[in-house]
């Protein structure tokens, strides 16, 4: 399996699926985890054995975020709760029901919203423990503020570790080939919105850029994400 990747102290990315589909690992000064996104349902194993990597169990776990209420990010939400020290996920206030309920909320495709409700479409519905909005700062590992960025859920996050300066997009931007994307868009809620909300991944700071899909950009990050959205017509 691909290894667990250092994007700073005390700050990893664990690849659920190559380096197709990322879970995030932030350890706290009292040893204890917080994870970033569960991928698929076939992640779980691969969670647990980067947690290994870096000398931690699942039950190190005391918070798991969601970017946002996705199969490849929720996919595995209820089995890393249920072995954590976590009561639920931790989700954007606006998809705190989809993760409950165990299936995404609706896209502009019709096609997509109806093979969204065929059986094993879906993932194990999860409890949700704390929710957030935009501008909050979590208590992680010195802090991770929140940036609302909906478009490809309503209630998509993109987040900053302060410390350790590592922007984790979500799906707002993929990395995948070498390349910046925007997520594929029969996936998405709101196509345009999510183009638009991604500006603000050119305004903010940062060191790293993480992507969930994707290896990370940790040279010139904020200049080629920029780089990007002007390209697209997003930023100036
Ligand atoms: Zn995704």
């Amino acid at each position: 399996m691909a290894g667990v990747v250092a994007l700073g102290q005390g700050v990893h990315r664990i690849p659920t699926a190559g380096d197709f589909i990322n879970s995030f690992a932030f350890v706290e000064e009292d040893g204890s985890v917080t994870l970033v996104d569960a991928g698929t349902r076939f992640a779980n194993k691969r969670i647990v054995a980067g947690l290994a990597q870096i000398g931690k169990h699942p039950r190190d776990v005391q918070r798991l975020v969601l970017t946002h209420a996705h199969l490849d990010h929720a996919g595995s939400a209820a089995k890393v709760v249920e072995q954590s020290q976590a009561r639920g996920v931790t989700v954007h206030v606006d998809d705190a029901q989809y993760v409950r309920r165990g299936s995404p909320p609706a896209t502009g495709s019709r096609m997509m919203t109806v093979l969204n409700r065929l059986p094993g479409t879906g993932w194990t519905p999860c409890p949700v423990a704390a929710t957030v909005q935009d501008g909050d700062v979590l208590d992680v590992a010195g802090g991770m503020s929140v940036h609302h960025t909906p478009g490809h859920t309503p209630g998509h996050i993109s987040l900053i570790h302060q410390e350790s300066g590592v922007l984790i997009t979500g799906d707002s931007i993929f990395n995948m080939n070498a390349r910046m994307t925007w997520p594929v868009k029969v996936f998405c809620t709101d196509f345009p919105l999510t183009k638009r909300t991604a500006a603000v991944l050119g305004d903010l700071d940062y060191r790293v850029a993480a992507f969930t899909h994707g290896p990370q950009i940790d040279t010139a990050a904020r200049e080629t994400v920029r780089g990007f959205l002007r390209r697209e017509g997003v930023v100036r």
